[in-house]
């Protein structure tokens, strides 16, 4: 069984490429936020099943484990990934476009930096939590000795 440290690992690792794959067009800074986005995306989303499901005893794994939630999870992502993360970069563009009209303003100012990079960052973590997630499942299946179970397998 991949130990947890493995799962944060490659499931970073994957997130880091889906995340530098759909930033690829973005100016350098914004790409940065998505990328960031997408790591911390990929770590709770390499962590998520085995928070939800504990392996703390044998057949611990339920539906967060299975292949029906692998794929259904994977479905939405491709379907709705991209627009949802269309849609969190315009609203960041709207945060940034207040923020150059109200310069002379701190807190203003400064709340619409946040706002910006906060629609930036969870552009990015839309696409890597359903990347750490399936490299979760991806390497439970490779490295256990049993295979995931289709919807369930607690009894
Ligand atoms: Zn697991």
């Amino acid at each position: 069984m991949p130990r947890k440290e493995e799962h944060i690992y490659k499931g970073m690792l994957l997130a880091v490429a889906v995340g530098g794959a759909s930033a690829h067009d973005q100016p350098p800074t914004k790409a940065a936020l998505e990328i960031a986005g997408s790591i911390a995306g990929g770590y709770v989303g390499a962590r998520f099943p085995d928070v939800v499901e504990p392996a703390n005893r044998p057949n611990h794994w339920g539906f967060a484990h299975s292949i029906a939630a692998g794929v259904g999870l994977s479905v939405v992502a491709i379907r709705n990934g991209p627009q949802l993360r269309d849609g969190f970069r315009a609203a960041g563009d709207e945060f940034f476009a207040m923020q150059s009209e109200c310069r002379e303003r701190f807190l203003p100012w400064f709340l619409c930096g946040i706002g910006g990079t906060l629609m930036y960052l969870t552009a990015g973590f839309i696409l890597g939590f359903p990347a750490g997630y399936a490299s979760h499942l991806g390497l439970d299946q490779l490295k256990c000795t049993s295979d995931i179970p289709l919807l369930n397998r607690r009894v």
